[in-house]
């Protein structure tokens, strides 16, 4: 059953001549680099909803002092009445170590969440962007996925809370489209790295590159020649923010939003190496249950649909911006 509707206060409207936009998770990785970009829209007002599990306060810190930003700490899984316009549903921790600490709970995140935006989007007429993920495809037997692939998942595996999750709001978003016209988008997002990622959050990318810096063995699981695709995460948000307002109103998604380069953990740890400077050596431990063996992203959907979109920032660029992040936390 669904989590009890508690009668929230209706927040006070803003100004409707504003477009009014919810960021829930705003205050995690993606959805702070997302608010950033929103402000810098003068007709955008912002409320971030976040109950800072995964997400930090610091990565909001310059916002809350812009009258167009506010902050409610509180968890996607409970109704609020938010009025607004534009949903973007980011709330779910996301990287493995994270969303398995607490499994029934990250499935509870992904559905009662995107439930609850799903509604509030339907009450004030707003158009949600759903946060997916190229986890949807699971260890893929179709390579580079492509969107009409509809994956390779182990519904009972350490993974399965998170993908299964995030495949099942999927369905929830294409069915309150179908059955209630309520205006959806989704996206699929790849591996995607840069400032404000929680540098403790067990991540490839955030883990190398701390261990780099602080001269500590870089970790590799298995062999290392599995592959991802890394995303700086600039070049996300504007596929982000292009899939809510210059895609066709009629083009739903999902969308893959990813950098098509393919890398192993072999090679980002020898980039990582390279761009620090770092003396640290490889350390080979166990490779996590049901690890994905190779993704890469296919984008030719988001070409078409997103005017031309396409990832701008290289890897080696990418690490060296990171790298000047990380650099700040040692
Ligand atoms: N990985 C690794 N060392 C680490 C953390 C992760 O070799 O310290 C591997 C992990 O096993 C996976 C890949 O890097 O094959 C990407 O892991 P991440 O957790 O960043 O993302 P995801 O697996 O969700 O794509």
């Amino acid at each position: 059953p669904l989590p009890p509707r508690r009668q929230g206060e209706c927040l006070a409207e803003w100004s409707v001549t504003m477009n009014r936009i919810l960021v829930t998770g705003g205050a995690g990785f993606l959805g702070s680099n997302l608010c950033a970009r929103l402000l810098q829209n003068p007709e955008n007002q912002v409320t971030v909803l976040d109950n800072l599990f995964t997400g930090r306060k610091s990565n909001i810190e310059p916002f809350l002092q812009n009258p167009r930003f506010r902050f409610i700490e509180g968890d996607v899984k409970q109704w609020q009445d938010i009025p607004c316009d534009q949903i973007y549903n980011a709330a779910c921790p996301a990287s493995p170590p994270a969303y398995q600490k607490s499994p029934t709970d990250t499935t509870k995140t992904c559905i009662f969440g995107v439930l609850n935006m799903l509604e509030l989007a339907k009450k004030y007429n707003a158009t949600l962007l759903q946060f997916s993920t190229s986890e949807v495809y699971g260890d893929p037997e179709v390579h580079p996925q492509v969107e009409t692939y509809r994956g390779c998942v182990n519904p009972i595996g350490i993974r399965s809370c998170y993908d299964e999750g995030k495949r099942c709001a999927e369905a929830l978003c294409f069915d309150y489209h179908r059955e209630f016209g309520v205006k959806i988008k989704v996206i699929r997002i790849f591996n995607t790295y840069g400032p404000n990622m929680d540098p403790e959050d067990g991540r490839v990318v955030s883990n190398f590159i701390m261990q780099a810096l602080r001269g500590q063995d870089l970790t590799v699981y298995g062999d290392g020649t599995q592959t991802r695709s890394f995303q700086y995460v600039d070049d996300l948000i504007e596929g982000i923010v292009r899939m809510m307002n210059d895609s066709r109103p009629d083009f739903l998604g999902p969308v893959n939003l990813g950098n098509p380069g393919e890398f192993t953990m072999l090679e980002l740890a020898q980039k990582v190496l390279q761009h620090t400077g770092s003396q640290s050596k490889l350390v080979f431990k166990p490779l996590p249950g049901d690890d994905p063996t190779r993704r890469r992203a296919d984008i030719t959907v988001a070409k078409r649909e997103l005017n031309g979109w396409e990832p701008r920032i290289a890897l080696d660029e990418g690490l060296e911006k990171s790298i000047a992040y990380f650099r700040t936390l040692v």
